[in-house]
């Protein structure tokens, strides 16, 4: 029996994150200005990134040098494991072989640290002393805490606020790591104001957060703000999941025929799959499968057009599938899953057919995510548990079609914080949110108007 748990030591950490840009045949249609339409300068993002992180979102340089000070936190929890599930592989009676990359094993528990590290480590360098952010289901705002604190810096972090109510111990983790938190909308801005004095009990969504974290940072003195998906460095910084898997499985003399990532922004799901994607050594036939909500279907039924990646309008547009800056997704427990955009990267990719996508309703994924916890022990995030979905599917089908394949997906992050969501789907009190058509023809009407750059 081959091993079960493949390691990689410290010293076979990556040393270099992977830049998919540089092997694009086109360039990322540009990002452009929200006032003026026209393609957004480095300069345009000075306001809120610091120098070194706007150089990354532009580069395509194909290898970027991790910096000492990141390796060295990295060596905190990396290299993370590879492991085979074979106690599920037997359950579902496959001829298939499951692995699954965990990066649960982070201190905040999910993928988000590789970029919360890299971003809070810049930003020290470049004299920042305090950072914005938003989080949704509060894996986003625990990763940055945690990082921030090891690096000195001030956080404070929009929590959306149905989040901020629904799962008091993220609070606590990110209270823990010194961060300070506001449940959005908050009074705290204009923005927050606004949306509360139209509706006091305003539930609040990722958008609206985002557009707070920006008004604080450009309202507060060496303060930047900082995303935990979408954008391109973090996409870049995530390839260090992607880059030890390809070494794991080389060590255990396997070639995957099938790769699989929850999408929420796209991160883990790049992280996981970019590496591979332009690889000459994978297999030609190899296929790439996004895992999205039925309930928030950007890839599955979104159109590729230029978009805010907030509500209130203040990013800059970028060209990403989009169900609409204004549409607000129905409540579904995979939080980190409920955004109207996807990253460019991946969204050029799939535009390009190189990545496929499917899409899930929460109660399937759920099912998915305990029979995992009753074979494998690991108990999945509900954003995660989209890709074990899609992971199982696929090895059901190769056991009909008496197929042996290899199936690698990313397990993101744990299901700790989520318990009580595990115990609605438990209780049999789990909806499934129908795909609203109306409610996304409507936010769609409202995408902005802009002649797209040749
Ligand atoms: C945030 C999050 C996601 C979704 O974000 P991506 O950028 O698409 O990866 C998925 N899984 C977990 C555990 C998360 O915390």
């Amino acid at each position: 029996m081959s091993d079960v748990m493949i390691m990689l030591n410290k010293n076979e950490l990556p040393r270099a994150w992977y830049n998919i840009h540089a092997d694009l045949t086109q360039p990322l249609p540009p990002p452009l200005h929200p006032g003026t339409g026209k393609p957004a300068t480095p300069e345009d993002f000075a306001a809120i990134f610091p120098a070194p992180l706007i150089e990354q979102e532009v580069s395509r340089q194909q290898w970027i040098p991790i910096p000492e000070p990141v390796l060295d936190i990295y060596t905190m929890w990396r290299p993370t494991p590879l492991i085979r599930a074979r106690r599920l592989e037997q359950f579902l009676q496959t001829p298939a072989k499951i692995y699954y990359k965990d990066e649960s094993v982070s201190p905040a528990g999910s993928h988000k640290v590789n970029t919360a590290v890299a971003q809070a480590y810049y930003n020290k360098i470049s004299g920042t002393k305090r950072l914005a952010t938003e989080t949704g289901a509060g894996q986003w705002g625990s990763a940055l805490s945690f990082a921030t604190q090891l690096f000195g810096l001030e956080c404070v972090v929009y929590m959306v606020k149905v989040s901020y109510e629904q799962k008091p111990y993220r609070r606590s983790l990110m209270q823990i790591w010194n961060a300070t938190i506001h449940a959005s909308p908050s009074p705290q801005t204009e923005v927050g104001r606004k949306f509360l004095e139209a509706d006091p009990q305003c539930p609040g969504s990722l958008g609206i957060a985002i557009s707070e974290a920006i008004a604080d940072t450009v309202s507060h003195a060496h303060t930047k703000y900082a995303l935990g998906s979408v954008l391109n460095h973090v996409m870049l910084h995530q390839t260090v999941i992607g880059l030890e898997t390809r070494e794991q499985l080389q060590r255990a003399g396997d070639s995957p025929d099938v790769f699989v990532g929850c999408v929420g922004g796209g991160s883990n799901f790049a992280g996981l799959a970019f590496p591979f994607i332009f690889d000459r050594n994978r297999k030609k036939s190899a296929r790439f499968i996004a895992v999205e909500p039925s309930a928030c279907p950007t890839l599955t039924k979104g159109p590729y057009c230029y978009d805010f990646g907030d509500t209130a309008q203040m990013t800059p547009l970028l060209k990403m599938f989009t169900l609409g800056h204004g549409f607000v997704p129905p409540g579904i427990h995979a939080g980190g899953l409920r955004y109207h955009g996807m990253a460019p990267l991946v969204s050029a990719l799939y535009a390009d057919k190189l990545i496929e996508a499917v899409s899930y309703p929460q109660t399937a994924v759920f099912e998915a995510a305990v029979t995992f916890a009753r074979t494998e022990g690991r108990i999945p995030a509900p954003e995660t548990a989209h890709a074990v979905r899609a992971a199982i599917d696929e090895a059901v089908q190769c056991r009909n079609r008496k197929e042996a394949k290899t199936i690698v997906f990313n397990f993101s992050g744990h299901g700790f914080f989520d318990l009580v969501s595990y115990d609605k789907y438990l209780a049999g009190k789990l909806d499934d949110f129908s795909y609203s058509e109306e409610k996304i023809n409507e936010a769609l009407r409202s995408l902005p108007k802009v002649n797209e750059p040749a």
